[in-house]
This record gives structure tokens, sequence and C-alpha cells, in this order.
């Protein structure tokens, strides 16, 4: 059903002044790599961009040694308000330059502009300013008076959010007074680029931030490198699972942001029409492409029919394509790997005996597309609802108490996210007390805000990202210069307290 004929809208991409190749970013300087360079495409139309580098190993020792100098003669030796300072050059350039790098992430990830350019990119900037200011107030961070950066670390992101992750990652790590080494994914290094080229113009040390391309085994040698201090990676449960092993028993701290398979769960008191936004939001915003997205809908049954008659005829309103057409809902699908793993797992809900409706959209010719699509008659068992399928497919399961609910939205090995949508105050609290999700939206969903602390349960990973809880693990309290208390003069010295 078209209600509205909408005529082509492009983002023009004369912003762009891209290169036709890429180098490594280290030390300051962007230089050539050992490896075999690769191609990056557009998912929407499958034509080269650009040509990147590739790391080897010799490439991940140079960086490491790079951030290693920067660290002990620069970074570290600097005042946090000086940090600071580069910190807020960064933000204020990112929003100069907010325009060409939605571009170029909607180019190179197939994302909607509308996205890049008022979520990803706006939200790269607050992640900047937000942890700027804290680069001067290290005490107030909660661990103790003067605490000390770990040293050089080690970030690995995927390409759902490239540049977010970047911010989510080098900001944090920067403000607190470590040097970084950092991998974007392979289908989506463009943008990690042009933020080098951002780090030059903001006239950062050489060597603080270092960017290097390559695919896994890249990743593997950086997180494996024995002079990194801290290892943070954003990505699927099994790499994480992967890394947590070869960091096993060594000195390095680990912070690991896995997947989801958030629940969103509406009861029968809930406004309508905001949940039905709120359910599209949670599910079909960044083609699905999002590990706190909310794929599991747990809809009480009373209301069950009248939810999913209004959500077909929302989906049916969203166009599919251009990812630079600023009218597109839906973008492309990362790439041809990840479209088939949709398909796969969307195949094998309907063998399971779940009924599949998909939104009717044109299919581009070129490029990776999934139009939007639902299950319903979902039970728990099935296999879509329990694996992240990372695409736009929403599985529907219904439930009859907020009892039931609670118990089929923690029936997951994952622990993310989760949404509740009711009327009334009291319900969403005593819900929320009981899910075990690192983030609980109420009456609405996705929404992210540096302040706000961000991680997950279970097999979703560990530690958090955000607010002040993601700077704390960037730091170690300073060692203490004088011999701690003894447990039962710490008991007296908190009796004394409460007199
Ligand atoms: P992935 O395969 O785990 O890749 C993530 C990153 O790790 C990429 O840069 C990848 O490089 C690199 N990598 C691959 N193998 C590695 C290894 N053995 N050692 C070190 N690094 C390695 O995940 P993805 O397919 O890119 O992303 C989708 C997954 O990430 C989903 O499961 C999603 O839930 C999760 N995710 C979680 C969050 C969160 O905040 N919790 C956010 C976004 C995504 P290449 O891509 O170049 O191979
Ligand atoms: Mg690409």
């Amino acid at each position: 059903m078209s209600f509205l004929e909408y005529a082509p809208a492009p983002e023009s991409q004369a912003i762009l002044n891209l290169r036709d190749s890429y180098g490594l970013f280290i030390d300051g300087e962007f230089r050539e790599g050992h490896g075999t360079p690769f191609a990056s495409i557009s998912p929407a139309t499958e034509k080269h961009i650009a040509t990147i580098a590739h790391a080897d190993a010799s490439d991940v020792d140079a960086a490491v040694a790079a951030a290693r100098r920067a660290y002990d003669r620069t970074w570290s030796r600097m005042s946090g308000a000086d940090r600071g300072k580069c910190l807020f050059r960064i933000a204020r350039l990112v929003q100069e330059r907010s325009r060409e790098l939605a571009v170029a992430e909607s180019l190179d990830n197939g994302k909607p502009i509308k996205e890049s350019r008022d979520v990803d990119v706006p939200l790269v900037a607050a992640w900047f300013f937000y942890y700027a200011g804290w680069a001067d107030k290290l005490d107030h961070v909660g661990l103790g008076a003067a605490p000390a950066p770990l040293g050089v670390a080690a970030q690995v992101i995927p390409w759902n959010f490239p540049l977010l992750m970047l911010a989510w990652k080098i900001a944090p790590a920067l403000a607190a007074g470590n040097t970084v080494v950092l991998k974007p994914a392979e289908t989506t290094s463009l943008t990690a680029l042009l933020f080098a080229e951002i780090v030059q113009q903001a006239d950062l040390p050489p060597g603080v931030v270092n960017i290097i391309t390559g695919a896994g085994e890249t990743g593997a040698a950086l997180v494996g490198h024995g002079d990194v201090d801290k290892v943070a990676f954003t990505g699927s449960t099994s790499v994480g699972r992967a890394i947590a092993r070869s960091v096993a028993g060594t000195n390095k701290k680990l912070t690991l942001e896995l997947g989801g398979k958030a629940a969103n769960i509406v009861f029968d008191d809930a406004p309508i029409d905001q949940a039905i936004e709120g359910i599209v939001n949670g599910i079909f915003f960044n083609q699905g492409h999002v590990c706190c997205a909310g794929s599991r809908l747990l809809v009480q049954e009373s209301i069950h029919d009248e939810v999913i008659d209004r959500l077909k005829t929302r989906l049916s309103t969203l166009r599919l394509g251009d990812p630079l057409d600023k009218n597109t809902d839906i973008g492309a699908i990362n790439s041809a790997e990840q479209l088939q793993r949709i398909r796969e797992l969307s195949d094998v809900g309907e063998a399971e005996g779940a009924e599949r409706w998909t939104a009717a959209c044109t299919i581009p010719e070129n490029g990776f597309w999934y139009a939007p699509t639902i299950f319903t008659n979902v039970s728990t068992s099935h296999r879509i609802a329990r694996e992240e399928i990372f695409g736009p497919v929403l599985s529907v399961l219904t439930f009859r108490t907020p009892t039931e609910a609670i118990a089929k939205a923690n029936n997951t090995p994952y622990g993310l996210s989760a949404g509740i949508w009711t009327d009334k105050g009291s319900r969403i609290l005593a819900v929320a007390d009981k899910l075990r999700a690192g983030v609980v939206w109420a009456n609405t969903f996705n929404r992210f805000d540096p302040s706000s602390p961000f991680g997950g349960y279970k097999e979703s990973g560990y530690g958090r990202e955000g607010g002040r809880h993601g700077i704390a693990a960037y730091l170690k309290t300073a060692a203490p210069t004088v011999a701690l208390p003894s447990a039962t003069a710490r008991k007296t010295v908190s009796k004394g307290a409460t007199k």
C-alpha cells in the first residue's frame, strides 16, 4: 500500500573528497601496509569505493610501538585539561565535517543517510564532547584520588555503527590518558580513516591514535600483542569468546560488548501508536544490524492481532532503497555474507513452523537487500527466537501475565537490552527490576546518550561503555602509598562513620 509517491531526494556525494587508496594510520601518518590491500565497496551498488591497506603482524607491531612511545613521552604526561582540549577539538571537527562523514558512512555501510546524519554522527560528536569534559576530572570517576591510565589500548569494532563504535572506544580511552590502536571491520574502514585525518587536523601528538585496517587476523594479532594493556572489543559472541581465551592469564584488562536478542514487551495498556513506532524503531533501525535491537516482540495475547495488523500497515509505508536518498527508511544489508545469514535463519524460522510475512518492496537489482519481515506463531524454542539474526526480521511471541513476560524475556543466553511498553509507571519499575538486561528502555527504544552506561549480562559480554563506568574501564587505581587498613580496622572505621 502506498499513500504518497516520493520523488528521489539523493544526498549529493560532491562533499566527499575520497582518495583512491588509504594506508594505515600509524604514528600520525598514513603509510603502506605489508598485507595485500583490499577493496571497500558500497553494499547498495557493489561499486568500488577505495582500496584499503591490510596490516600484517609487523604493522601491528609498529602501531603498538607508536602507541607505547606516545603514551610514555607525551599523552600520559599531559595534564587532563590539555588532553580535554584535544578531545574538544576532535568533537568540533566532527561537527564541522558532519555532512561529509554522514555521506561516507552511508556509502560504505549502507545505512540510510537520515540515520547517519541524525543519529550516528551527532552521537559521535556528543561522545567526544562528553569525555572531553571528564579528562580533567578523573579523581571524580569513583576510583579514588589520582587514578592512572592503563597504557596502550587495543580496540576492535564491528561494521554496524563504524564511526560511532570508534567514538565509544577512542573517546574514553584518550580522556583517561591511554593511547590506542583501533581496528575497524573489514567492510567498513572508510570513516575510521577519515577520522584519522581529523586526528591530524586536531593536532594530536603522533601515535596517540593509530588506525590499522585488515580482517580478523589483524584483529587477533592486535588483541594478542604482548605490549597491550587493555583490550576493548565489540562484535560477535564467538569472536568475543576467542578473545577472552587469548587474554586469559595476561595482565590485560578486557571489556566485551557482544550480541543480543532483546525482548520488546508490549502490555495491553500500552499507548499502541507509540508502541508501533517503538517496535519499528527497535528492529528496523539500521536494517536491524543493532546488537541491542528489539528482535523479539513479546505482546500481550489480548492485543496481539491488533498490534500485528497495525504493524503490517506501518511496515508497508517504509521505503527501502538508496541509502543516500533522504526519504529512505531501510538501507542495504552490509555484506553478502550477512545477507546469506539472514536468509538462512529466516528459512529455518519457516521450516520450524513460524509464519512469515514480508513487506512488499521493490528490491534494487544490485547490492544486498532484505525486506522488513515479521514472524508470528514463534515459540521460545525456535532458533529465530534464540539466535541473533542481525537483520530486519522480527520474531513475535505472546504472553498472558507479567510473570510470563518476564520469564520469556529472560529465557535467552543474552542480556543486552529490553523494552517495556505500558501506561503504568509502577509496572515499568517492577518489570525492569526483574529483567536480566544491561539497558531497559521504557516507552521508547534504541536511545543512546554518552552519559548513560551500556553493556550486557551473560553472553552479551562484560564491562560498560558510556558514562562514568565507561571511563573507569580505562583507569586503574593508583598504587597505595600506605598499607591498607586491616579488615578489623576497616570495620571499626565504618562503624564510626555510622555513629
Ligand atoms: P565479528 O565477526 O565478531 O567482528 C567484529 C570485529 O572483530 C571485526 O573488526 C572483525 O574483523 C574482528 N575480528 C574477527 N575475528 C577476530 C579475531 N579472531 N580476533 C580479533 N578480532 C576479530 O562481528 P561482526 O560480524 O563484525 O558484527 C556483528 C556482531 O557484533 C553481532 O553479533 C552483534 O550483536 C555484535 N555487536 C555488538 C555490539 C555491542 O555493543 N554489544 C555492537 C555492535 C555489534 P573483520 O570484520 O574485518 O573480519
Ligand atoms: Mg564497505
